[in-house]
């Protein structure tokens, strides 16, 4: 859940990872900030 870049929280991806506890690590270390890793499959779009 943690990034491994600046060790914050990383973005949710679904609706499904927006938790109670993950708003906790939010406040507790913040939003991480880093681009996002590409996709291997994300050619075609
Ligand atoms: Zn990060």
């Amino acid at each position: 859940m943690l990034c491994l870049n600046c060790n914050r929280v990383r973005p949710a991806l679904t609706r499904a990872d927006y938790t109670a506890e993950r708003a906790r690590l939010i406040t507790l270390h913040g939003l991480c900030v880093c681009a996002p890793p590409k996709r291997p499959d994300d050619s075609r779009r």
